[in-house]
């Protein structure tokens, strides 16, 4: 039996209106700044003014700093538990979305979501194992080298917290970290190794996956996916995977710095997000929530614990 809480958008709007949104090329930006409206505005970083970027040259080089327009439908929207949209009111609608993502700031956001403090608590060979002290958490998981230790270290601002998850040992283990000791980061061990011979299919360990099905108190797992490369077989069938079992989902794209556009038909991050998303659409009944990151620029880092903050306090009151 499933345990989690759904937390599924609530749409009172034609699928086929689309919005306009921004996905935040350099968090420095030489442009005119406004404020996305919140309910938490402390911990929201300002959005660049829009800055319309032509396409049409593309060359290896990559658009200068600025943000990139883009139009979402709203059927694609992730809106939270507790919040709606409506037809007429895009202009607020698009307001209320965190920028590189398509997560719309709900209620539940409160001003809980700056990190004061974090530290390991410990490693677990076995969902029995973990911490049994109720309090809600977020699994990383990702494919070896996608950058998992280096969005953690982003999101608790500590240079080497995530170190612990690579000794030699816990590579394999669920490591947890408490937060502000109130909500535990869950490291997940990395899945496909470039030689597993069964890359191609859901290789990932037993205990993983009773973890996913089994742990009451997960709120969402986030996915980490290579936004540098094309989509990977393995990190499609993860997430189809996870969508099939219903296992609540945040879809978050790293490495979303690396702009330079390869000759040999390689694409831009926007392109491969877009990608990877129409590629598990089918396994999904709601679209998923995702976001854009990079622990180079911190892009998404606010946006994550935000996005974190509105799941955790609707999963603590529900
Ligand atoms: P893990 O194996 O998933 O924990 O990945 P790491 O965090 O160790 O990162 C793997 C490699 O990707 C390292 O060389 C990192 O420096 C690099 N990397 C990680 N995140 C980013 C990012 O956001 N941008 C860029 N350009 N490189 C990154």
């Amino acid at each position: 039996m499933l345990l989690h809480h759904r937390l599924l958008p609530r749409l009172l709007l034609s699928p086929s209106t689309t919005i306009t949104t921004s996905l935040l090329v350099h968090r420095t930006s030489l442009f005119p700044t406004r404020r996305i409206l919140s309910p938490c505005s402390s911990a929201l970083s300002q959005v660049a003014a829009p800055q319309t970027i032509d396409h049409s040259d593309d060359d290896v080089e990559d658009p200068p700093l600025g943000e990139l327009q883009v139009q979402l439908p709203l059927d694609r929207l992730f809106v939270p538990p507790g919040a709606s949209v409506s037809a007429g009111d895009t202009e607020a609608v698009t307001a209320r979305v965190l920028k590189g993502s398509n997560i719309v700031l709900g209620p539940y956001a409160r001003g809980d979501a700056n990190v004061i403090n974090a530290d390991f608590v410990k490693s677990s060979v076995r969902p029995d194992d973990c911490p049994k002290d109720g309090l809600p958490e977020f699994a990383l998981v990702g494919r070896s080298n996608v950058g998992k230790s280096s969005l953690l270290n982003s999101i608790v601002r500590r240079k080497r917290l995530a170190l612990t998850s690579k000794k030699p040992g816990k590579t394999q283990c669920i490591n947890h970290f408490k937060v502000n000791d109130s909500w535990y980061l869950v490291d997940l061990p990395g899945y496909g190794y470039a030689s597993a011979p069964q890359e191609a299919r859901t290789n990932w360990d037993e205990f993983t996956r009773n973890y996913f099905l089994r742990r009451e108190n997960l709120v969402s797992v986030f996915l980490l996916i290579d936004a540098s490369i094309p989509a990977k077989k393995i990190d499609l069938d993860y997430a189809s995977w996870l969508g099939q079992n219903k296992v609540p989902m945040t879809l978050v794209f790293t490495k979303c710095d690396k702009r330079k556009k390869k000759k040999n038909g390689g694409k831009r991050p926007e392109e491969n997000v877009e990608n990877f998303q129409s590629l598990i659409r089918e396994y999904f009944e709601a679209a998923p929530p995702w976001i854009m990151t990079s622990s180079v620029t911190n892009q998404g880092r606010d946006e994550i614990l935000l996005h974190m903050s509105q799941l955790r306090n609707y999963w603590l009151k529900n």
